[in-house]
């Protein structure tokens, strides 16, 4: 059998210098190149004629050059254009700033055009992908086929990289090793791992191409749960943190001080928290709730759990003004309880801020609200006993385990408000436990949400201002501070003095993020005790904030949000028992922007939003990569193939119950990948929480 561990260099058609190229694409070895799959595939046994292009379709057509040629425009575009046709008629081919094509073409070359069609005066496709036909025998891998196309960098061709693919899979694939245990592999009805690479490459079907894919994702998603089984096993029983008891009239007391009862699934939420907590094993756990669901209060308890124990709380949050609010309003909830709390946040004076981290330090404090102060060197806990982390998409995996090193093997609960399906909550976030609030307190406003024009913009004013003639408030949000000389947007600064112009007997207050923060603080006062009744701010206010008297979200420039980033600002209003209205105001240019707004519509639903989300950016731009510790995908994506995800999650943690190290002679393969895959030294994995 051959070894796949060789330089890529030994398959036929790699010289020195295409190596050098392949390395630009991460590939190393004869193995790396069978697992570099095609980005895509052409099924060029249906390339069409011209007369049979669609416009408006993505089309495959075949078609010789007749002419060609560039220009540029007065504003310095360079157009370079291309005449191509069969007996059936002419198609346009055109480059934008490419001025290099002229040198690719000759006349009368035949080629292949890959792109959208669209019909001007003449059928036109723009930035074609394109494939210039050799007269050679290799012809069988390249036409009358499904065809792969694989990822490039300038000076491979697609022709030459699939001649080259051609010959290492048929030399090396012999060499590959199935990595799977029989049984799994029955159970899943996969296919051979060879037969699968092949497939990948040069499928013979669009049906088995399917079922090569399915594999090498399969394999590829099982590793990648096996490593985080592994890693779950290994938590539960290397690390020994606080236990709480759950004896003590504190939580009661508190319980009984609020004027409401605690919904369903904050109860049970709280109990899993105190179960945890109970344990002598550190919490890991991430707590997901739409906008509103009262996750702070959740928190709380767990903090003054904490507490009644002898050890202190921190809770931290992305802004200054969420660290204030919560600071003020758990205050105030607490009066009465002889509990300690203070705020850490960047802008204290020097010698305030050290008198605080004085009393941190020696246990003055009880619990701790802050922002990225609490986790500055020179922040230190006579012994926190849980860190609570809200809004946690907004820190990244290093800032939430900083946090966790302020004690020995804290209890940490994280918190978000944008909930993802729970296979996937599980995957992305590797080692966390999930609860779930999944219902809104009772007696809330219906929100409803509007799309205007911006011609319409005055409609929503009005909206406001009605609001505001029947006591209500308003919040108008714009996504940058100053205008700027290149853009339109309509700053908050600006607007400001419009809407004071407009509504002269309105009380109207600004807000934003370089503001100093006593200045922001002095805002959020006078708008939660009504002195200020239409706010108008920036993306500030975005997470936390909680008035629940204000019942208007206007958004400007809504289609420059983030899906997520609306939803967000839409929990600022339906806090309180009024009927509330979220208007967006854009003018959405592109598909993606123009889905966003439609899925505003559509739902209010803080877990379809975040699967909406997911769709629309994908995982990548999603979580970002500081947000996990997820290792780089090549071929599965976690949200389109999430039944594969779920079927691997299970396969991977029974293998992991029954063969914990992975020492089986059936299980070998799998642990080798472990280590090679995710670089696991003696199969652990590094800390991420
Ligand atoms: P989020 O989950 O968005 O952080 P909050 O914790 O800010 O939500 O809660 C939103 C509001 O709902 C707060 O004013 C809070 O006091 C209130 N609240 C929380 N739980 C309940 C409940 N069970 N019944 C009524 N109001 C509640
Ligand atoms: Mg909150």
């Amino acid at each position: 059998m051959r070894d796949l561990a060789v330089s890529a260099r030994y398959v036929k058609g790699v010289g020195p210098s295409k190596l050098k190229f392949l390395n630009r694409l991460g590939i190393e070895t004869v193995e790396d190149l069978l697992y570099c799959l095609p980005r895509r595939y052409e099924d060029r046994s249906k390339i069409k004629k011209v007369s049979e292009l669609k416009p408006g379709n993505l089309e495959t057509v075949k078609a010789k050059v007749l002419t060609f040629g560039g220009r540029t425009t007065k504003r310095g575009l360079n157009i370079f254009t291309l005449a191509c046709g069969d007996y059936t008629g002419v198609l346009h081919a055109t480059w934008f700033n490419q001025p290099y094509m002229k040198d690719r073409f000759k006349l009368g070359q035949e080629l292949i055009l890959h792109g959208k069609v669209e019909k001007n005066i003449y059928l036109q496709i723009n930035n074609p992908e394109y494939e210039i036909i050799t007269d050679t025998k290799d012809n069988s891998i390249h036409m009358g086929r499904i065809v792969p196309i694989y990822p490039l960098t300038e000076s491979l061709n697609q022709r030459w990289l699939r001649n080259v693919m051609k010959e290492a899979i048929d030399t090396y694939v012999d060499g590959i090793v199935d990595i799977l245990p029989y049984d799994i592999r029955r159970r899943n009805d996969l296919m051979f791992l060879k037969e699968a690479v092949r497939n990948a490459h040069f499928p013979v079907s669009d049906v088995v191409l399917k079922k090569a894919r399915y594999r090498l994702i399969f394999d590829e998603f099982l590793l990648l749960q096996t490593g985080i089984a592994f890693k779950k096993a290994s938590v539960k029983i290397d690390l020994n943190g606080y236990s709480h008891s759950l004896d003590g009239d504190l939580i009661e007391k508190f319980k009984k001080s609020l004027s409401f009862e605690f919904t369903k699934s904050q109860k049970k939420v709280i109990t899993e928290i105190e179960n945890d907590m109970k344990s002598p094993k550190p919490m890991n756990r991430l707590l997901q709730g739409d906008v509103g669901s009262g996750k702070t209060i959740v928190a709380l308890c767990g903090l003054l759990l904490t507490v009644q124990n002898g050890y202190q709380g921190a809770l931290m949050v992305p802004t200054e003004i969420l660290a204030e609010q919560h600071y003020k309003n758990i205050s105030v909830l607490l009066m009465g309880l002889g509990i300690k709390v203070a705020l850490l946040s960047g802008d204290l004076k020097a010698k305030e801020r050290n008198r605080r981290k004085l009393m941190i330090e020696n246990g003055e404090i009880d619990i701790v609200v802050g922002t990225h102060a609490l986790i500055q060197q020179g922040v230190r806990f006579k012994n926190l006993g849980l860190a609570v982390v809200d809004e946690q998409h907004k820190f990244g995996v290093m800032q939430r385990a900083i946090l966790k090193s302020k004690s020995i093997n804290p209890d940490m609960l994280v918190m978000t408000a944008t909930p993802i399906p729970r296979t996937l909550a599980l995957t992305v976030y590797g080692d966390l436990d999930i609860s779930i609030i999944d219902e809104l307190p009772p007696g809330r406003g219906e929100i409803k949400t509007l799309y205007f024009e911006e011609k319409n913009r005055q409609k929503a004013y009005r909206l406001a201002e009605g609001e505001v003639k029947i006591g209500r408030q308003a919040y108008v949000v714009y996504p940058i501070i100053k205008e700027s000389e290149k853009s339109d947007l309509r700053a908050a600064t600006k607007m400001q003095k419009e809407l004071s112009g407009l509504f002269p007997d309105l009380k109207i207050g600004l807000l934003h993020g370089r503001m100093k923060s006593i200045d922001k603080e002095r805002i959020m006062r006078d708008f939660k005790e009504k002195r200020i009744e239409i706010l108008v701010s920036t993306i500030v206010i975005e997470v936390g904030v909680d008035i629940s008297n204000a019942s208007t979200m206007i958004i400007e420039h809504a289609d420059r949000f983030g899906l997520s980033q609306l939803h967000q600002l839409r929990g600022r209003i339906g806090r309180g028992k009024y009927a509330s209205y979220c208007v967006l105001i854009a003018k959405p240019k592109t598909d993606d922007a123009r889905s966003r707004i439609k899925a505003m519509l559509d739902t209010n639903d803080g877990f379809k939003i975040a699967e909406q989300d997911l769709e629309i950016r994908g995982p990548g731009e999603f979580f970002g990569t500081r947000q996990h510790g997820l290792p780089e995908l090549k071929i599965g994506n976690i949200v389109r193939d999430r039944d594969i995800l779920e079927i691997t999650r299970k396969e991977a943690f029974e293998l992991i119950k029954k063969d914990r190290f992975l020492r089986r002679p059936e299980n070998r393969y799998i642990r080798a990948g472990l280590k090679k895959k995710f670089g696991m030294k003696e199969l652990e994995l590094a800390s991420v929480g």
